[in-house]
């Protein structure tokens, strides 16, 4: 079986970050890019707030120049996906899709987080061209417009403040009675006069040319005084929680009660020495790419350091 130096899981910030530090090192690291090459990042369309880029950049075309980078140092990069791991075993061995399986002293899982849709065929439809994941990412589009964020937990509540500081008005659609979110982020949106709560309410569509223009809504759903009608925004923004890409390793490594990896303190180190944790799949609080570059940049270093005091 080929055995590996560093191997990394996801090719997002953290991953290829990771994948530059440990090419640098002379790791020869190999990348696994997984479902969606380039990460959760190249759902959005341009990137305003990645330091180095004072005119923005195509999320696309900056995923694509980390992966040159890494490359120039060394990094090979693969397409499949992992589907199995072993990581009792020294080296770990990780099976992948394509049937192959590789052993490696030393991985770092960085294989992110996926956002939670609702399942509407419009989320798909007006994909970056009015809906978002991600109110930090993409708010700055939305100035003086109309938006509504889904969710009434913390994340929603968070979004939600966020956008009333750029747009003109942004409604929550929560589908209970009340919000599940914290008491200090409920006053939060409660004292913002630029936030108004629509509760048990939920989403049917989205309709809009070339872009989201309103969402049909329905208040009390099945109730007697269910009432539907339309709601005109610009921006429609899913804020229902995110569920980090762990199961492969949550009978090894520390979970929180989202599936988030628990790492040591500030460090990317799990609970299982050699494995690393960088990038979303580690982060339920920030979730930004900067965040995620630097603790992919942490994993190598920890990586690095791994081999050589034992000798690898
Ligand atoms: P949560 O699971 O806490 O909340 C999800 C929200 O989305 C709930 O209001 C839920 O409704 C709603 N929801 C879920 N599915 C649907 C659906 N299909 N249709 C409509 N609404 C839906 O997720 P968060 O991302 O908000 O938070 C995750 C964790 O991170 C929490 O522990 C939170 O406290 C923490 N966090 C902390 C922050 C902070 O401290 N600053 C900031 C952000 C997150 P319902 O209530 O009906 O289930």
């Amino acid at each position: 079986m080929e055995i590996q130096k560093c191997l990394i899981l996801g090719s997002g910030p953290a991953g290829y970050t990771a994948a530059i530090y440990a090419a640098r090192a002379g790791l020869s690291p190999v990348v696994y890019e997984g479902l969606q090459p380039g990460g959760q990042l190249t759902t959005t369309t341009e990137i305003e707030n990645f330091p180095g880029y004072p005119d923005g950049v195509d999320a696309n075309d900056m995923m694509e120049q980390l992966r040159k980078q890494a490359e120039r140092f060394g990094t090979e990069v693969r397409s499949s996906m992992a589907t199995a791991a072993d990581l009792d075993q020294r080296p770990f061995v990780l099976t992948f899709d394509d049937g192959t399986k590789v052993a490696t002293h030393t991985l770092i899982i960085a294989t992110g987080a996926t956002a939670k849709y609702l399942g509407l065929d419009d989320e798909k439809k007006y994909s970056g061209m009015g809906v978002s994941a991600c109110a930090t990412c993409d708010g700055f589009f939305y100035r003086k417009k109309r938006v509504a964020v889904v969710g009434g937990g913390d994340t929603a509540c968070e979004e939600a403040s966020y956008l009333a500081g750029l747009a003109e008005k942004v409604y929550m659609i929560v589908r209970k009675p009340y919000l599940r979110a914290s008491q200090a982020m409920q006053e939060r949106v409660a004292n913002d006069p630029k936030i108004e709560i629509l509760f048990e309410t939920n989403t049917l569509g989205l309709y809009g040319d070339g872009g989201v223009e309103g969402a049909h809504l329905v208040y009390r759903k099945g109730e007697t005084d269910e009432r539907r009608y339309d709601l005109a925004i610009d921006g429609f923004f899913l804020a229902i929680g995110h569920k980090p890409n762990s199961e492969l390793f949550a009978q090894w490594l520390e979970l929180d009660e989202h599936g988030y990896i628990m790492t040591e303190g500030a460090t990317p180190r799990t609970k299982v020495q050699g494995v690393f944790a960088a990038g979303d799949v580690a982060d339920p609080l920030y979730r930004q790419a900067i965040t995620a570059a630097a603790s992919g940049c942490k994993a190598a270093i920890e990586a690095e350091r791994y081999l050589k005091e034992n000798g690898l």
